[in-house]
């Protein structure tokens, strides 16, 4: 049998050391000419990027127009991929991540994918910043859907048709940060471990009741919850 696992980008693969956030006001910046220090805080943790640009439209106080959302998404991108690629960057991959996924990648039966809000262009700027693109198959991405937890479903028949392979939802496991990723693998029947490398203390992501909490992904009962080795 077939089993999934779909990691969230943020803060449980990778920490960009706020440049993701940067970039999503730069573009502020470049593309409705307002200045960073006028959008208030954005929620960030857990979002998609469609959900991020909704909430930056609202503190401007313009309805959301497809015609804003391409010219925003084009300059986050290209900020995005400057500051990732700027010598001073200091962003890092989390802890047990390096090790973790040539394992997962090596297990017969486990395939990796992505299901984070980041859209799928910006999602491979940041894999491709740390060379870890080449373990994951396939996802669902911010482009897909602003509610992330519309995103499960859309993951499972894109890796399903990319491997060729079917999976039945109880051996899909989302592995994330936030409240929203726990919320989005129960929305769709998946079990969730959620780690407290983000925005999120232990105690926080346990009051949501995921399937399992883990300080990190360095926690060896990571390779044991998703069935590999002891
Ligand atoms: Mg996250």
């Amino acid at each position: 049998m077939a089993r999934l696992l779909l990691f969230d980008i943020d803060g449980t693969l990778l920490d960009t050391g706020g440049e993701g956030g940067r970039a999503l006001l730069d573009a502020v910046e470049e593309v409705f000419g307002v200045p960073r220090d006028s959008v208030p805080k954005l929620e960030l943790a857990g979002a998609t990027d469609g959900g991020i640009t909704r909430q930056i439209m609202r503190h401007l106080g313009r309805e959301l127009h497809a015609g804003d959302v391409e010219p925003y998404h084009r300059s986050y991108l290209r900020h995005l991929q400057r500051r990732l690629g700027d010598p001073a960057f200091s962003g890092t991959l989390l802890p047990g991540v390096k090790a973790l996924l040539p394992v997962l990648h090596a297990a017969p039966q486990v395939h990796l994918g992505l299901l984070t809000g980041n859209l799928r262009e910006g999602a491979g700027h940041k894999l491709r910043r740390f060379g870890i693109q080449e373990f994951f198959t396939e996802g669902a991405f911010g482009d897909d859907a602003e509610d992330r937890n519309l995103l499960g479903p859309i993951a499972h028949r894109r890796m399903e048709r990319a491997l060729g392979v079917t999976c039945a939802r109880e051996e899909i496991i989302i592995i994330g940060d936030t409240p929203k990723d726990i919320a989005c693998a129960r929305a769709c029947g998946a079990r969730c471990i959620a780690v407290a490398t983000g925005a999120f203390a232990r105690h926080e992501l346990e009051a949501h009741r995921p399937w399992l909490v883990l300080d990190s992904l360095e926690d060896g009962a990571f390779l044991s919850a998703a069935g590999i080795g002891g």
